[in-house]
């Protein structure tokens, strides 16, 4: 297969280009740029007026952990913004290694009982993907709760010695395997308790592998600096390469998040320290996270039977924060998909109850806190001091869903990177060459994909084309048009990426 796109203005490649030219595609690989206006090809795309950049990579996503890349294996909504990478395993859940073929680390966002897990190594998990394939790439992290609830279970307790061997070993191997890195998901209720001495550990691991550490933060609002020094502690000790999972501006910690960054920017600057954001101002977060932190202790049945105890819920129902009705709407609830969509306030109606409060913990009840709400709890003001760092990366943190699934969708699913498109082409907020780097060649750069992330010669033919609007009009994933005229071609193109990056 032979593709030549022509005319278009060519961003993100290589020094010395012309402003505009054609770039000719063999197979996979980028082979030339310049000016082939005659050269006989299979299929030609005009770029004529639009922008042609290497494809956007996402380094923040939940299509696994909604175990959307099985059901919906085009993932179209990430073609559709011009992405052609997205990492997953994110926030301390990835679908490999599973040790014993459990799956209760992604629980909190998608119903897992019906899935059928035909693999335990990262190995055969990959082999899984090629086989089935998809529509863009993938690369994985290895998630920290993924591993220690097939050891643990519902306990929560330190590691012994012995396990924590046990724990290296399955990581060194997943990593040996093509494991782009680890992550923790430290704000969840199983790994909350987790010691700083394990994740070094771990994180010395994933150093050896030249891999990346990606860390959900234990406290994002109040303690965020703590959860951000310590982060900083793991990078200086161990060496890691660090990513901090969304971190994003919540209402009421504007002043934490601002010194948080002042504290990131004030690194120096050989360290190897990112973090990712999206632009938009609500969050997805499970049900339970709005119960106070005391009940939040033992699993999920544990914090069931607290809630339903008579004696602790008016207590409880007292300690729920004050959400704002029209801002909290559920976004998935098991047993109930009627339920997905509908706000807190509508759920009062429902309920015929005139108090937010009583009717969180009735919805809390009714759903047995198996359910996950979109929240709007972000400044969106200082959202694009988090976009202009230089630290910054962009991440959609959410899954490309069927249609079937559409209620579940966020703005940020299907927008994210037409929306910074749209932000640095519309309002100016930081120069395009700058921000496509921060979307293509500094993450390529992060996670070691030496032949991503650049428009150059020799390079896989991953792009994306957009207009001055920031719309995309095609996108490329490994030489094959994989989008073009809003629709999405029948093919899949994509291939899980094994990271070897030491
Ligand atoms: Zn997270």
């Amino acid at each position: 297969m032979t593709l030549l796109i022509t005319n278009v203005r060519v961003i993100g490649g290589g020094k010395n280009l012309p402003e505009v030219a054609d770039v000719y595609v063999n197979g996979d690989k980028i082979s030339a740029i310049g000016s082939f206006g005659d050269k006989k090809t299979d299929e030609v795309l005009s770029g004529e007026g639009a922008y042609l950049s290497p494809g956007f990579i996402d380094v923040n996503t939940d299509s696994d952990h909604y175990l959307s890349i099985f059901d919906h294996p085009g993932q179209e909504d990430f073609l559709r913004q011009g992405v052609t990478t997205i990492v997953g395993g994110n926030c301390g859940a990835s679908l490999a290694p599973l040790l014993y073929g459990s799956l209760e680390s992604i629980q909190k966002w998608t119903d897992v009982r019906n899935m059928n897990v035909g693999w335990h190594t990262l190995e055969e998990f990959f082999s899984l993907i090629e086989k089935r394939q998809l529509g863009v790439n993938f690369m994985t992290l290895i998630g920290h709760s993924t591993v220690r609830r097939a050891m643990l279970g519902e306990a929560m307790r330190d590691l012994t010695s012995n396990e924590l061997v046990v724990f290296g070993e399955t990581l060194r191997r997943a990593l040996k395997e093509g494991a782009a890195g680890f992550s923790t998901g430290l704000g969840y209720v199983h790994s909350r308790q987790t010691p700083y001495a394990e994740i070094k550990f771990l994180a010395k691991i994933v150093h050896e592998y030249g891999a990346v550490y990606a860390t959900h933060l234990r406290n994002t609002g109040e303690g965020l600096g703590d959860s951000i020094e310590e982060t900083i502690k793991i990078a200086n000790e161990t060496g890691a390469r660090v990513v901090v999972s969304h971190l994003l501006p919540l209402k009421g910690f504007e002043k934490e998040y601002e010194a948080a960054l002042d504290r990131i920017e004030s690194l120096p600057r050989d360290a190897d320290f990112h973090f990712d954001l999206y632009p938009f101002d609500t969050s997805v977060i499970p049900l339970y996270a709005f119960l106070p932190l005391w009940v939040q202790n033992g699993g999920i049945e544990v914090m069931m039977s607290n809630v339903k105890d008579s004696w602790l819920q008016p207590r409880i129902v007292k300690e729920l924060p004050k959400v704002d009705p029209h801002g909290f709407v559920i976004a998935w609830a098991s047993g109930d998909l009627t339920l997905s969509g509908r706000s807190l306030r509508e759920m009062m109606d429902i309920y015929g109850l005139r108090d937010p409060q009583e009717t969180l913990m009735r919805l809390m009840v009714s759903t047995s806190l198996r359910a996950s709400i979109f929240y709007k709890n972000i400044n969106p003001a200082l959202i694009t001091r988090g976009l202009l760092s230089k630290r910054s990366f962009v991440s959609s943190n959410a899954a490309s869903l069927s249609d079937a699934r559409k209620e579940e969708k966020l703005e940020r699913a299907v927008s994210t990177f037409p929306k910074f498109l749209s932000l640095v082409l519309k309002e100016k907020l930081m120069p395009l060459e700058d921000a496509i780097k921060k979307v293509t060649q500094e993450p390529a750069r992060k996670f070691n994909l030496r032949d991503r992330g650049e428009i150059r010669e020799g390079n896989y033919a991953d792009l994306a084309c957009f207009t001055d609007e920031g719309h995309v009009k095609f996108t490329v994933v490994n030489g094959r048009v994989a989008f073009k005229d809003g629709t999405v071609q029948t093919i899949l193109a994509g291939r899980p990426l094994r990271h070897h990056g030491y």
